[in-house]
C-alpha cells in the first residue's frame, strides 16, 4: 500500500513491529513453538498444528519496520541502538524543526515495551547508560544533548522535561516531590485558549544537561516502580508519558525565529485488556475506564491514517488522546512500535496486537 523506500522521508504515521527474544517459560513449556516468520518488513504469523510441523496459514501483515531479536543470524536482527537510529531520530530531527513529535509502544504485558522505550533495569544509574540495554527514552536524551551543544552557538535552547502516568483516566506526576507516604494526588486536564490542552499542576523541569535529565528520569522510573508495588498490576494498567519540550529561539536581522516542540515518548498499558473490553461483564471487573485511552488512541490513529479531509478524530474521548492532541496527525511524527512474543503460547494477544498496529497504515 506504502512505498516503503520513502518512509523515510515523507509518512507522518509510522508502523514498527519488535520480536522479543523468547524467555525461559517459553522455551521450556511443552507446545510451545516459535509462530513468527520475518520477511521483508512483512509478518507472518503461523499457526502451530503440532510439535514437529508448522502449517502457515494467511496471517500476513505489513509494516514501515520489523525489529527482530530472536536470532542473530536474521537479517531483521535489531539492537537497542538499531530501534533508535530508525524510530528515535526522526523524532528528533522533527523536534529540532520545529515540529511535535510522539512514540508509543503498544503490546501485551511482558512483550518488550519498556524494554525498547526504557531499557532493561531503568531504576539504576549504570543501567541507564548501557550501550546494550538501554532504550530509545535515554538513547534520544542523550542525542538531543549532543546536538543541542553546537546549536548553542547560534541559538538559544531550553529543555523542559516532564513524566507522568495515566490510570484509569487519572493523572499523577512522576517527578513531584512527595514523600512516600504521601497519596498520589490526581491531576487535572484543561483546555487552554490557545495553548491547547494541559495538565494543571505538573511539575516541569529545566535541564541543562543530560546529567541532569537522567536523574529525572531515574526518579520517576522509580516512582513507577514504587507505585507498581503498592498495587498489583498497576503498571501493565497505566500509560506513561516522558515528555520534552524544546525551544529554540534566534534572533536574525531584528527578526524573531524562534521555535518550539514537544516530543512524547509513551510506554502504554498492556494491551491485553483490550480484547475482553466488548464483554460487559469483564468490562465491569476492570473498571470501565482501564482501556479508554488505548482504545481511542486506536480510533484516532486509524481515523488519522485514512487522511480523508475533515474526518472527525475523536481525541476528547480519552486523557491520553485530548492531551497529545497537539503530537497527533498534522505535521506531527507519530510512530507505533508494537511489540510481541515469537511463540504460540501467546498467539492470541499477537495476532490482536499486529491488528491494532495494522490500523495505523
Ligand atoms: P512490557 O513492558 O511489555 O511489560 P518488558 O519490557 O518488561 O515488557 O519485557 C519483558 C521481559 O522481556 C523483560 O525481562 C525484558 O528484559 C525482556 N525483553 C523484552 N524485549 C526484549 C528484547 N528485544 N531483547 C531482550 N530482552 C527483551
Amino acid at each position: 500500500k506504502r512505498d516503503k523506500e520513502k518512509c523515510d522521508e515523507e509518512c507522518n504515521l509510522r508502523v514498527a513491529v519488535r520480536i522479543r527474544p523468547r524467555n525461559i517459560s517459553e522455551l521450556t513449556i511443552v507446545g510451545s513453538e516459535d509462530i513468527i516468520r520475518v520477511k521483508d518488513k512483512q509478518i507472518i504469523v503461523c499457526l502451530p498444528k503440532n510439535n514437529h510441523q508448522t502449517v502457515c496459514v494467511d496471517h500476513t501483515f505489513n509494516y514501515d519496520y520489523v525489529f527482530w531479536s530472536v536470532d542473530e543470524t536474521n537479517p531483521f536482527y535489531s539492537k537497542q541502538e538499531d530501534v533508535f537510529v530508525t524510530l528515535g531520530v526522526p523524532l528528533l530531527n522533527s523536534a529540532f524543526k520545529g515540529f511535535n513529535a510522539c512514540l508509543f509502544a503498544y503490546g501485551q504485558t511482558g512483550s518488550g515495551k519498556s524494554y525498547s522505550m526504557m531499557g532493561k533495569n531503568m531504576c539504576e544509574l549504570n543501567d541507564i547508560d548501557s550501550e546494550d540495554f538501554s532504550g530509545i527514552i535515554p538513547r534520544f536524551c542523550r542525542e538531543l544533548f549532543k546536538r543541542t551543544s553546537d546549536l548553542r552557538k547560534e541559538c538559544t535552547v531550553s529543555i523542559e522535561v516532564s513524566y507522568f502516568e495515566i490510570y484509569n483516566e487519572k493523572i499523577h506526576d512522576l517527578l513531584a516531590s512527595q514523600t512516600q507516604t504521601a497519596p498520589r494526588i490526581a491531576l487535572k486536564v484543561r483546555e487552554h485558549p490557545t495553548l491547547g490542552p494541559y495538565i494543571v499542576d505538573l511539575t516541569t523541569h529545566t535541564v541543562n544537561s543530560y546529567n541532569e535529565l537522567r536523574n529525572f528520569l531515574i526518579v520517576g522510573n522509580k516512582n513507577r516502580a514504587v507505585a507498581s508495588t503498592a498495587m498489583n498490576e498497576f503498571s501493565s494498567r497505566s500509560h506513561s508519558i516522558f515528555t520534552i519540550e524544546i525551544g529554540q529561539s534566534k534572533t536574525l536581522n531584528d527578526t524573531d525565529n524562534s521555535k518550539r516542540s514537544k516530543v512524547s515518548l509513551v510506554d502504554l498499558a498492556g494491551s491485553e485488556r483490550l480484547g475482553s473490553t466488548n464483554n460487559k461483564e469483564d468490562r465491569m471487573k476492570q473498571g470501565v475506564y482501564i482501556n479508554k485511552s488505548l482504545l481511542t488512541l486506536g480510533k484516532c490513529i486509524s481515523a488519522l491514517a485514512e487522511q480523508k479531509k475533515n474526518n472527525f478524530i475523536p481525541y476528547r474521548e480519552s486523557v491520553l488522546t485530548w492531551l497529545l492532541r497537539e503530537s497527533l496527525g498534522g505535521n506531527s511524527l507519530t510512530s507505533m512500535l508494537a511489540t510481541i512474543s515469537p511463540s504460540s503460547t501467546h498467539l492470541e494477544e499477537t495476532l490482536s496486537t499486529l491488528r491494532y498496529a495494522c490500523q495505523a497504515r
